[in-house]
């Protein structure tokens, strides 16, 4: 389905590369002790992957979301954990791309392009996950500058992250609350200049998998930051701006599943040629045998659906049913996948010791993280609903 290029062909031959000999050998290791993948970052900015959207004249390779989806395959078959150090910076990458002004392009995103400075994405609160416009943090007008209140949950890459691109409300008393919804540029540590008093990024908090990347919250109290840092020039656009970036965000989930349930996949298959139970190969026995044409068949068809989603956005055409589909569907049947994959691996899969283990605890946050499965069936029917609408 997918014709690539020399360049895609070469920069997913490269990043398979990594992951073959650098990644699977330690991301166990890594995953068990919660550590960051320091050298392993250092050689995905080595190969450009923190530019890899960033057009050419801001020093990036100009890629597009169909060889950045590529990419996270091969990442999150290796270890899902990279996948996330990416994509929030690549979602900053790409709304400063879009709709930020010309000095914002040039002031972040060449320096953002080796991945010296990397994105956080703060949209979540303690009380507003899938209520977007549920939102409580303010920015109000002071002088040349917002100040801003409120607290944020679950930022990925919340303490390494020298931005973060977090949505506030410009005007809390707006109605619809959306049109009050602006995206501020916040520099924090590593940031330059340093950030003014009033920003707190908590603790990492422990999580069930999806370990080695941190996970934070983010308190902001009476925080000034200069009024420039307004993502474009009109307030009032954070929440188109943000929709548009979770429809690749949702194209982003959808390719980790597809990465994840490659790999239960892969152990899978190879498991059960190598064990035998009543004399011969478990491979052999139907029962398993139903499983892993479930599997396969499964992960065919997640994998058609994201190239399609993928393909429809890089066309410019409206994509956010496909969106929605492609993660729902991938996130749904990497979840069953590694869950087929833990009962092919019988009592070892349970063990520490073998890699489904990890998968197993990593692949529920595709549920969640993007949009839940319930909101995306929301966003589904209302589509379909609106494609179908009797005359
Ligand atoms: C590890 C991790 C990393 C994350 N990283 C980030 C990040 O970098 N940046 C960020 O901004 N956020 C991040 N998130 C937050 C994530 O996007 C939210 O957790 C997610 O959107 C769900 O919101 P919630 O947790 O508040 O659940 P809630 O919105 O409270 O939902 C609870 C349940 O109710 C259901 N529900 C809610 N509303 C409806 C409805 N209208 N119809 C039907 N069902 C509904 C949900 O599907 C879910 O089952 C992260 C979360 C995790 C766990």
């Amino acid at each position: 389905m997918l014709e690539l290029s020399d360049v895609q062909k070469s920069i997913i031959e490269t990043v398979r590369d990594l992951v073959e000999k650098e990644v699977i050998p330690i991301a166990e290791e890594l995953e068990h002790k919660d550590e960051f993948p320091e050298k392993i970052v250092e050689q995905m900015k080595e190969i450009g992957l923190f530019g890899l959207t960033v057009p050419e004249d801001y020093g990036g390779i100009g890629e597009d979301l169909v060889t950045y989806a590529l990419t996270v395959v091969e990442l999150a078959r290796g270890w899902m954990s990279l996948s996330g150090v990416l994509n929030t910076h690549f979602m900053g990458c790409y709304l400063i791309n879009k709709f930020g002004t010309d000095e914002q392009r040039r002031r972040y995103l060449p320096i953002m392009a080796t991945g010296e400075w990397r994105a956080a994405l703060a949209m979540s609160e303690p009380e507003a996950g899938s209520d977007v416009q549920g939102i409580k943090t303010k920015a109000i007008k002071d002088g040349d500058d917002y100040v801003v209140n409120g607290q944020k949950m679950w930022l990925t890459n919340g303490l390494r992250s020298s931005l973060v691109m977090t949505l506030v409300k410009t005007d809390p008393d707006a109605d619809p609350p959306h049109k009050g919804m602006s995206m501020l540029i916040v520099e924090k540590e590593g940031g330059n200049p340093k950030p003014a008093p009033g920003l707190d990024v908590g603790k990492n908090i422990e999580k069930m998998g999806y370990k080695g990347v941190e996970t934070t919250e983010m308190t902001f109290s009476d925080y000034r930051i200069p009024q420039d840092r307004l993502l474009g020039t009109e307030e009032g656009e954070g929440f188109r701006q943000v929709l548009d970036g979770i429809e690749i965000g949702r194209v982003n989930v959808a390719a980790r599943a597809v990465g994840v349930a490659t790999r239960a996949f892969e152990e899978a298959i190879k498991y059960a040629q190598q064990r035998k139970a009543f004399g011969k190969a478990i491979a052999e026995h139907q029962a398993i045998q139903i499983h892993l044409a479930e599997m396969g068949t499964t992960l065919e068809a997640a994998k058609l659906m994201l190239y399609s989603a993928a393909q429809k956005k890089v066309a410019g055409e409206r994509s956010d049913l496909e969106a929605s589909m492609a993660k729902l569907f991938a996130s749904e049947a990497c979840h069953e996948i590694v869950t087929k994959s833990l009962r092919v691996h019988g009592g070892y899969g349970y063990s520490k010791e073998f890699t489904i283990e990890r998968l197993y605890r990593d692949a529920p946050f595709l549920l969640i993280g993007e949009g839940t499965s319930e909101i995306q069936k929301t966003v589904i029917a209302r589509r379909l609903l609106e494609n179908y609408k009797l005359k």
